[in-house]
């Protein structure tokens, strides 16, 4: 049987809802060879995540979802194999979690204008880990009677043009490269079919991003329809990018995005997995092992 990768991938360290651990178990039952952990911003679940997957014997890859502000939109660049310790990597993640954190106050600010009391506090208590999110903030109003489900809350409340909306600041797409490269990672756009970009503008990310060094487009992905990933397949094979696939699995509660469940990578595109890069990564990893299990 192949190998099955899922590189993207959330626990309660972001807006998951299932522990590191849990997770890492949901995906060894579902087959999973190798699983990324992804979470926004942040890092914090990798460990726990790592001890469990020796536990059941799976590989965990140390990844973080980006939030970049590019132009008027935000994008999420992925970074795969990362050395979590890095320092550059630790302050441009702190970077992020203080416009994180100020934005939350920020939308609550304007949901309380809405007459909406106590969002902050409401959606703290839905974030397991140090990042809140919008999605915090959508369980919150749910929970309230504002909206059915995540799908109206979003619609309803936290897109731009909505009343709980406050626009990114978060970093540039040269400052996640740095980042990602520095920690000795690799850089995928997230789900490129989800940007509404246009042909021209799509074009242009993928310039800036290969002139910058990024390495991969995440071609299949739980949320791109069949055509979206031929799209993205093509893209790949024309520009020389390498291939990622993840399902952005946040958590039973999104059916939608399940794991284990992913199409296979199509024919005409090479996978990160398979790049100089990435064999270079794994064997450092294995390297490290005797290194830190003779220091415990
Ligand atoms: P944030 O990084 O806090 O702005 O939140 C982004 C996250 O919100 C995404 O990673 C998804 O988990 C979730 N999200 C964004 N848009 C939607 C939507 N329309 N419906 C449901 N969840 C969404
Ligand atoms: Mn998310
Ligand atoms: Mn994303
Ligand atoms: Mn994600």
């Amino acid at each position: 049987m192949a190998i099955q990768y899922d590189l993207h991938s959330h626990s309660t360290a972001s807006d998951g809802s299932l522990s590191p651990s849990e997770l890492v178990r949901l995906a060894k039952l579902r087959n999973i060879d190798v699983l990324a952990l992804t979470d926004h911003d942040n890092i914090d679940g990798i460990r726990e995540a790592r001890l469990e997957a020796d536990k059941v014997g799976l590989q965990l890859v140390a990844g973080a979802e980006l939030s970049v502000s590019w132009g008027h939109k935000t994008l999420h660049i992925v970074g795969l194999n990362l050395d979590i310790d890095h320092p550059d990597l630790l302050k441009g993640l702190r970077q992020l979690c203080e416009f994180r954190q100020w934005r939350s106050e920020e939308i609550a600010r304007r949901l309380a204008k809405k007459r909406i009391e106590g969002a902050l506090v409401g959606a703290q208590t839905f974030a397991k880990g140090k990042i809140i999110g919008r999605v915090h903030f959508a369980r919150f109003l749910i929970e309230q009677g504002y909206a059915k489900d995540m799908r109206q809350v979003f619609k309803r409340y936290l897109v731009q043009g909505k009343p709980g909306y406050v626009p990114g600041d978060w970093a540039t797409l040269e400052e996640a490269l740095g980042w990602i490269h520095g920690a000795g990672g690799q850089a995928v756009i997230a789900h490129p079919a989800r940007y509404r970009l246009s042909a021209t503008r799509l074009r242009q990310l993928l310039g800036e991003f290969q002139e910058l060094g990024g390495e991969a487009l995440e071609v299949v992905s739980g949320s791109h329809s069949r055509d979206e990933i031929q799209h993205m397949a093509q893209l790949c094979q024309r520009n020389g990018l390498l291939a990622s696939a993840g399902s952005d699995y946040h958590g039973p509660e999104n059916p939608y995005m399940d794991m284990g469940k992913l199409p296979a990578m199509p024919g005409n595109c090479v996978p990160v997995w398979e790049s100089p890069a990435w064999a270079q990564t794994q064997t450092g990893q294995i390297e490290a092992i005797p290194v830190s299990s003779a220091a415990l």
